[in-house]
């Protein structure tokens, strides 16, 4: 048995399924997950020593690697002076002034503890300012794990085989009408019947939770419409595509200004950080302003800001994104040479620094019923030759891949040789 596996089995007594977070438990996958140890740059390490070069990243937030040393300086120097205040501190500010010069459909943004808080807030903000109930999202697209955003959602939920989650009361969940990934007439025809009803449309911009799903043009355009139309709130999921996409997040690669952006991961620089932002007219209705109550005990905490503000301001160095996006175009292009020639069927899409692998005949994935549609076995072969090989993949099909800038171009040559061996193997199976 490996240590992992040990591990596995003493974590599996007192917390459920063994995870704190449902995705990490390698479900389906017919292996018990990887403990690891510790992170370096483009590197996981094991609990017994082996390494891996990682493309999970946390989930998105160590865009820089892991461990970077500028973000770990910041936090140590905060260290000393307490870990939380209850107060306002001047970091808050510097945080607010940061985030709204860096993504300027932001006014005025509120600091959270995480992704789920920022849109759970967020929602509630867009109801309360509108007077309305319903709320319109899209089908594969995670919001976090709030009531009314878990109906028909992505990620682990999707994983799971419980995209609609028990416990939701049904008089909520009936508020929530979900349409189909990059299918404006679908949005348009919901608007028709029901667009005065509607206080907002919650959007991935890129979808990253039914693995990685770029818009199609003009659908995001369509929204972007429908609400101006109907009064509706625009809110830009941006916890993942956030500073990651381009600097300015996907509402600046796509040229879509939301009403509202709801911020997680990267901001945090891998502390526990969500922030939801956007037009001061709307913000000013959160409290102390304004009636629609919001609050948080940790929120806008100083060492996850001195974390942030040390990785945003290393993205501003010129270059950045573009160099990223280089890095995961290169990636992208070798998996579809290798798989080529090994006759997998297999297509990659890409988004800047966020990418995704699909084993399918098709020549693009769009929507949900098409991302579901992809060989999970060719997926599952596929992880597990990888992870052998030391390649750590997101251990779903439903998620996206994240490149850092300390993925140096050997370990992309690294990934590429192990993705050869894979589709050989998965070739002679
Ligand atoms: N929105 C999106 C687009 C996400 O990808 C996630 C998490 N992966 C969330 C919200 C929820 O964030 P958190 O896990 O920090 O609550």
């Amino acid at each position: 048995m490996t240590t992992s596996a040990q591990l596995f089995e003493r974590a599996c007594r007192h917390i459920p399924g063994g995870v704190n977070s449902p995705v990490r438990a390698f479900k389906g996958l017919e292996r018990p997950p990887v403990f690891m140890e510790r992170a370096q740059g483009a590197y996981l390490f094991d609990v017994e020593g082996k390494r891996y070069v990682d493309y999970v990243g946390s989930w998105g937030p160590m865009i820089t690697g892991h461990a970077d040393p500028e973000v770990l300086g910041a936090v140590r120097e905060r260290l000393d002076s307490g870990l939380s205040f209850g107060t306002p501190t001047a970091i808050e500010t510097t945080m607010a002034d940061l985030i709204c010069e860096m993504i300027p459909s932001i006014e005025m943004v509120r600091m959270v503890n995480s992704g789920t808080e920022a849109t759970m807030s967020a929602i509630r903000l867009a109801r309360g300012y509108t007077g309305r109930d319903k709320i319109v999202k899209f089908e594969g697209n995670y919001h976090g794990h709030s009531d009314s955003l878990l109906v028909k959602a992505g990620s682990g939920a999707l994983t799971h085989g419980e995209p609609s989650s028990p416990g939701v009361p049904a008089a909520l969940a009936e508020h929530t009408v979900t349409l189909s990934y990059n299918d404006p007439d679908a949005v348009e025809q919901c608007f028709e019947e029901i667009g005065d009803q509607v206080a907002c449309i919650i959007v991935e911009p890129v979808a990253g939770n039914m693995n990685c799903i770029p818009p199609q043009p003009g659908f995001l355009e369509t929204l972007r419409r429908v609400c101006d139309r109907h009064e509706s709130v625009l809110i830009f999921d941006e916890v993942m595509t956030g500073f990651r996409v381009a600097m300015g997040g996907a509402q600046a690669h796509y040229g879509v200004e939301p009403d509202l952006t709801c911020l997680g991961k990267i901001v945090g620089g891998g502390m526990p950080v969500g922030a939801f932002g956007g037009r001061r007219g709307i913000m000013e209705n959160i409290s102390p302003l304004g009636p629609v109550y919001q609050a948080g005990t940790l929120a806008g905490n100083p060492l996850a800001m001195a974390a942030g503000i040390a990785l945003l301001t290393k993205l501003r160095e010129p270059g950045f994104h573009d160099a990223l996006s280089q890095r995961v175009e290169t990636l992208c292009h070798g998996l579809q040479e290798r798989a080529d020639a090994a006759g997998i069927d297999m297509i990659t899409q890409q988004a800047g620094g966020m990418f995704g692998v699909f084993f399918t005949g098709q020549s693009r994935v769009d929507n949900f019923a098409q991302a579901t549609a992809c060989d999970g076995d060719a997926f599952r072969r596929f992880f597990a030759s990888m992870l052998e090989q030391g390649v750590y993949m997101a251990p779903s099909a439903f998620e996206a891949g994240f490149m850092s800038s300390a993925h140096a171009p050997e370990d992309i040559q690294l990934t590429l040789d192990a993705a050869e061996v894979a589709f050989a193997a998965m070739r002679q199976d």
